[in-house]
């Protein structure tokens, strides 16, 4: 009788174990009930946790979403930032820092105010 009762009670603790993976308790139940509890947990013990399982899609799901948003969000601020420290040269219309005096591509002078002051000889025309 008691080893009646201690299958039984096994059988239902290989049942809570299944529930608490997402799996079907009853099954799990009937399987160790059956067959033996320690073979019913060796079997609930090898199958996917459905739980967990669904609950990594989930978090990778959100994550890949975070991860995309917080790119979007990366690139539109250095978007801001480059348009705040940065300009187009007047003459070669090359992007240059906004605080350039002379530009690094062509060799153009501003003064402070980014006006273009001279030019660096042309070299002549062939
Ligand atoms: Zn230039």
């Amino acid at each position: 009788m008691a080893i009646f009762l201690s299958w039984i009670v096994l059988a239902i603790l290989v049942a809570v174990f299944a529930a608490n993976k997402g799996l079907n308790a009853f099954l799990a139940f009937l399987a160790a009930t059956l067959l033996s509890p320690l073979i019913g947990f060796i079997i609930v013990a090898c199958l996917k946790d459905k739980k967990a399982a669904i609950e990594a899609e989930v978090t990778a799901k959100r994550l890949a979403e975070h991860s995309a948003k917080s790119t979007a969000a990366e690139v539109s601020a250095r978007i801001e930032k480059d348009r705040g420290y940065t300009r187009d040269c007047p003459r070669c219309a090359e992007h240059i820092k906004f605080a350039a005096v002379v530009c690094r591509f062509c060799g153009a002078e501003f003064d402070q105010d980014g006006a273009l002051l001279a030019s660096p000889p042309q070299s002549a025309p062939t």
